[in-house]
């Protein structure tokens, strides 16, 4: 079983600034950083870390190079990223003294999708193969269509919730991997406890993993559920951790892990990603979360 990741490759640009500049305002800002990110990275970073093999499929302007690099050092497999005229998609970051920051997006190569590209990069998949998606790209619709008729199975982490995910066949999608303000928007149930049930009687054949941040995570199909406390850690900054979770819980899953062993393989992982810095370069190695010889074992827990 193999794995493809059609997902978003991002350039975060953080600027330090004394305050978030207002309309009309010039500004100088303190340092700019530059960050690799876009969920899809992270993921197949996660995924990879996690000892899965990943295919990305994803699109790049010339100045996202290093993305491509990044994740190939991790073990992604990047064969079927492609280059395309203009900016790679990327985010203007202000922080400010305080902390707090407002973000600005640009989707750049990253909505530039057509069918031609989705039926390349899927053209070496098939039954039995898992396609990973999230909703940073635009087409999300026809990738589910045309990996369900080839037989993929499709995991979809509905993240950011936008309206694009209303032209998406849900029926066609067999793991949804969402957070509580997602689940929210996309059942219209804000009660965490029966969010998923509400997910489960439209799309039955489901399986539903809904995460809760510093509240853990629960599981639900059909015909059962499941809860995973999240592991106490003071949190450092937790950019990634729904990524880290997704990453290494469909790694579990495609080790043929049950689902009860794969939600704690990804709570314990999180939990080590929001005990450091960064998105990225907080997602731990395998032998970190399995405790077997990594710089930080399970005792820290
Ligand atoms: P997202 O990043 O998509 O919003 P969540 O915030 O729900 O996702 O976090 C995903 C998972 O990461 C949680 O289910 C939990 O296992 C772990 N996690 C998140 N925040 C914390 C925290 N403060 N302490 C420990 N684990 C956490």
């Amino acid at each position: 079983m193999k794995i493809l990741n059609f997902g978003s490759l991002n350039c975060d640009n953080v600027y330090t600034v004394p305050h978030m500049v207002k309309a009309g305002e010039t500004l100088s800002s303190a340092s700019l950083e530059i960050f690799p990110g876009g969920k899809g990275l992270n993921q197949s970073i996660a995924l990879a870390r996690a000892g899965a093999q990943v295919c990305h499929a994803g699109l790049i302007g010339e100045d996202g190079r290093f993305l491509v690099k990044l994740a190939e050092e991790n073990g992604v497999d990047c064969s079927l990223v492609e280059l395309r005229p203009g900016r790679t998609g990327h985010a203007v970051i202000q922080v400010d003294p305080s902390g707090q920051n407002c973000i600005l997006l640009y989707g750049g190569a990253n909505q530039l999708v057509d069918e031609a590209y989705i039926r390349r990069a899927l053209a070496g998949f098939g039954p039995g193969d898992l396609l990973l998606l999230q909703n940073e790209m635009n087409l999300p619709e026809r990738m589910i269509d045309l990996a369900w008729e080839m037989g993929l199975t499709v995991a979809l982490n509905p993240s950011p919730c936008s309206a694009a995910l209303a032209k998406c066949d849900f029926r066609k999608v067999e793991w949804l991997i969402l957070n509580e303000l997602e689940g929210a928007a996309l059942s219209g149930e804000p009660d965490v406890k029966k969010l998923p049930k509400a997910i489960l009687q439209r799309f039955p054949h489901m399986k539903v993993v809904l995460t809760l941040g510093a509240n853990g995570a629960r599981y639900a199909d059909s015909e059962r559920q499941f809860f995973q406390p999240a592991f106490s850690v003071k949190a450092v900054d937790t950019t990634g951790a729904g990524d880290t979770f997704t990453g290494f819980f469909l790694a579990a899953v495609l080790e043929g892990k049950e689902v009860p062993e794969a939600l704690l393989l990804a709570s314990r992982a999180a939990a080590l990603a929001v005990s450091r810095k960064g998105a990225a370069s907080s997602i731990p190695a395998r032998a970190e979360v399995d405790g077997g010889g990594g710089t930080r074992g399970y005792d820290a827990f």
